[in-house]
C-alpha cells in the first residue's frame, strides 16, 4: 500500500531508529500513530523529509525504511489525541470559561497625566494599583497595545514563584534580601486578592522540582546546597524522597519548597484591572505605544504628556523603538489535558495543588488546575527571528507533540487523557538573564522586566518598588540590588538567534545524553558560556 502511494518518487532508504531518535534529529521525527502497517504490525513514522516503516530489524538493530516525500508531514500530530473542542492559541486556555475578553475604549485625543504606563499586565497593573493606593489625587493612565492581561500575565504557568530570575551571585551579597522580599511577595499577592475579592483559584501549595537522570540528581543536590549559601534554609527548601509529594515516572531525587502557590493567571490580571479601574485609573485599550521618550507616550491616536513614563511591557519591549536588543523576546509554549478522573490523582499521589517542575536543561513546569486538568509548559522554539512574537498564542504542531510526549513520559497513567487546549507567550530575558527595576529621576522614564520567566511573583515586588521610586521615596524596596542595574545588550541579528538556537539545541542533546552519565554534560557547560546563561 505505501509502495503504490510512493510510486514514481526516489527510492527509499533504510536509517537506523536510534539515529531518528538523536536530539538533533528527534524535531524533524514525527510518529504519526500506532497504526498497523500492511504486515500487521509497527508504527508509522513521518518526518519532514519523508515517510517511514518502522519494521526492519537486523540483528540487535532496528531500522527505519524511508519514503523521501513530504507528504507525511501532513500526519505528524495525528497522534497526539486531541479533544474534540481543541483550540490552538487565542490567546491561552486561561480566557476559555471567562471568554477573551473585548478590548474597552481606546485613547482618542492627547491627555495629561501624572503617570503614563505601557502596558497592562501584571507590571502595568501592580505599578497602578500601588501608586493610586499611596496617592489618590496622582493622575495614572494605562496604554495597551490589545486588552488587560493580553501578554504573558494571561498566559503563563501559574506559579506565584518565589525563585529570583537568574543567580543569585549575579545580583551581590544583597540578594538574601531581595531572596526574603520574593518570598514575601507571594503572601502581598494573597493578601490583596483576599482584599480586592479576587479569586484566582490561588492555594499555596508550594513546588516540587524532581530529578529524573543521575546528572540531575546530581545537580538538584547542589542547587540545595548552594541556596543554603544564599541565606535559604531547611524550611525554605530541601530535598525530600522521590515520591513524596507527588509520583513522577523515573524520579530519583526531588525537592520541596513552600514558596509558592498556584494561580489562574488570567482571572489574577482581570481581577487586578478590575480593582486598577476601581481606584479610579483608566486603561485604554487597543492602543499601542510606538514611541516613549521623556515625558510622552505616543499613540496613533494621541500623546498622553506626564512626569513619569513607565514601560511595562516586558516580552514585547523589542518592538519599541530603540529597544530591539534590550530584552530577548522568549517563547514559552504549554498544552493543558481535560480534566482528569480521581483515580488519576490518587495513582500519582497529586493530592494538592503543587507546582511541579524538573532539572532538565530543556526544563518543564506544571500546575495541577483548579478543575483537575494538568497544565503543562515547556520551552517549545524558543526564539523568533528578529525578535518577532507570536500571533495570539498559535502554537507549533512539533511543540504540542514534545510537551504531550514529556507529560507522558512523566505520568503514563495520563495516557487516556487529551489535549483540549495549547498555546504560547513571550517572556522578556535580559543579556544576564537577571531582573531589573528602575526609574531616572531626571528623564522620569521607568521600567521593569527581563523577569525570565519568573515573573509572577516579581511584578508584585516591581509595582510596589516603581511605587517607591516614582513618589521619589527612599525605602527598603529601592535599596534593593535589583533597583537600577544595567545590563549589556543582545547581539545583533543573526547572531542572536544563532545563539539562542544553539543554546537550546546543546540543552537537548545534552538532556539526551545525561540519560547515561552522572553529571552534567559539557554541552550544556558551553550553551550556558555562550549565552551567559
Ligand atoms: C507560557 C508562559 C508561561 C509562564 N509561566 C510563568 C510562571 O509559571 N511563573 C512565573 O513567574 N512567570 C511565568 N511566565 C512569565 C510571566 O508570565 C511574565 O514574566 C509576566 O507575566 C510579565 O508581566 P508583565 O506585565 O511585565 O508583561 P506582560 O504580561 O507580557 O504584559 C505586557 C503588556 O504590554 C502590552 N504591550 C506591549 N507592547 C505595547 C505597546 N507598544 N503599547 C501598548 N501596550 C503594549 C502587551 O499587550 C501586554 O499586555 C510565563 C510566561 C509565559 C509566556
Amino acid at each position: 500500500m505505501l509502495r503504490t502511494r510512493y510510486a514514481g518518487v526516489p527510492a527509499p532508504f533504510l536509517l537506523p531508529e536510534s539515529h531518528l531518535l538523536h536530539p538533533v534529529l528527534e524535531p524533524f521525527v514525527r510518529r504519526a500513530g500506532m497504526r498497523e502497517n500492511p504486515r500487521g504490525r509497527g508504527e508509522r513514522l513521518s518526518v519532514a523529509i519523508g515517510t517511514m516503516d518502522h519494521e526492519f530489524r537486523r540483528g540487535m538493530r532496528r531500522y527505519i525504511r524511508i519514503y523521501p516525500d513530504i507528504a507525511g508531514y501532513e500526519a505528524m500530530t495525528a497522534h497526539v489525541p486531541l479533544s474534540s473542542g481543541f483550540v490552538n492559541g487565542d490567546v491561552s486556555f486561561w480566557y476559555r470559561s471567562s471568554g477573551v475578553p473585548s478590548p474597552g475604549p481606546r485613547l482618542d485625543a492627547d491627555l495629561e497625566a501624572d503617570v503614563v504606563i505601557v502596558g497592562a499586565g501584571y507590571t502595568g497593573l501592580w505599578t497602578a494599583y500601588y501608586l493610586k493606593r499611596a496617592r489618590p489625587s496622582l493622575r495614572v493612565v494605562v496604554l495597551e497595545q490589545e486588552f488587560a492581561g493580553f501578554g504573558a500575565s494571561g498566559r503563563n504557568g501559574g506559579w506565584l514563584t518565589g525563585d529570583l530570575a537568574g543567580s543569585h551571585e549575579r545580583y551581590g551579597q544583597d540578594a538574601r534580601r531581595l531572596q526574603r522580599e520574593m518570598y514575601a511577595s507571594i503572601d502581598e499577592v494573597i493578601a490583596v486578592c483576599e482584599r480586592e475579592g479576587i479569586d484566582a483559584d490561588l492555594v499555596k501549595g508550594g513546588v516540587v522540582t524532581v530529578a529524573r537522570t543521575p546528572s540531575q540528581a546530581a545537580r538538584l543536590r547542589a542547587s540545595v546546597s548552594s541556596a543554603r549559601a544564599w541565606g535559604i534554609g531547611e524550611d525554605d527548601l530541601r530535598l525530600v524522597e522521590p515520591g513524596e509529594h507527588l509520583r513522577v515516572a523515573g524520579t530519583l531525587a526531588a525537592s520541596w519548597s513552600p514558596h509558592c502557590a498556584r494561580v489562574q493567571p488570567a482571572k489574577l490580571v482581570q481581577g487586578l484591572a478590575r480593582a486598577v479601574r476601581g481606584l479610579g485609573v483608566t486603561i485604554h485599550e487597543r492602543t499601542p505605544v510606538t514611541e516613549i521618550s521623556p515625558g510622552r507616550a505616543i499613540t496613533p491616536y494621541g500623546t498622553v504628556t506626564a512626569r513619569h513614563v513607565i514601560r511595562a511591557t516586558e516580552g514585547f519591549t523589542a518592538r519599541l523603538k530603540g529597544l530591539r536588543r534590550q530584552w530577548l523576546p522568549m517563547n514559552s509554549s504549554m498544552i493543558v489535558t481535560e480534566p482528569l478522573p480521581p483515580s488519576f490523582w490518587d495513582e500519582v499521589g497529586w493530592q494538592g495543588a503543587e507546582l511541579l517542575g524538573d532539572m532538565a536543561h530543556y526544563y518543564m513546569y506544571a500546575q495541577r488546575t483548579a478543575d483537575d486538568r494538568i497544565a503543562f509548559g515547556g520551552r517549545g522554539r524558543p526564539y523568533l527571528y528578529g525578535s518577532r512574537v507570536d500571533t495570539r498564542g498559535h502554537t507549533h504542531e512539533w511543540t504540542v507533540e514534545a510537551l504531550w510526549r514529556l507529560l507522558l513520559d512523566f505520568f503514563p497513567a495520563a495516557r487516556s487523557s487529551s489535549v483540549a487546549h495549547t498555546w504560547s507567550g513571550v517572556l522578556g530575558v535580559p543579556r544576564d538573564w537577571c531582573s531589573t527595576v528602575h526609574v531616572d529621576p531626571v528623564t522620569g522614564l521607568g521600567w521593569a522586566g527581563g523577569y525570565t520567566g519568573h515573573g509572577v511573583t516579581t511584578a508584585n515586588l516591581a509595582g510596589r518598588t516603581l511605587r517607591d521610586l516614582v513618589l521619589g521615596e527612599r525605602t527598603e524596596l529601592t535599596s534593593l540590588p535589583w533597583v537600577g542595574r544595567k545590563v549589556r545588550a543582545w547581539e545583533p541579528e543573526p547572531l542572536r538567534w544563532l545563539g539562542v538556537h544553539a543554546m537550546y539545541r546543546l540543552y537537548r542533546v545534552a538532556d539526551h545524553r545525561e540519560r547515561s552519565m552522572p553529571r552534567t554534560s559539557a554541552l550544556a557547560r558551553f550553551a550556558d558560556l555562550i549565552t551567559g546563561h
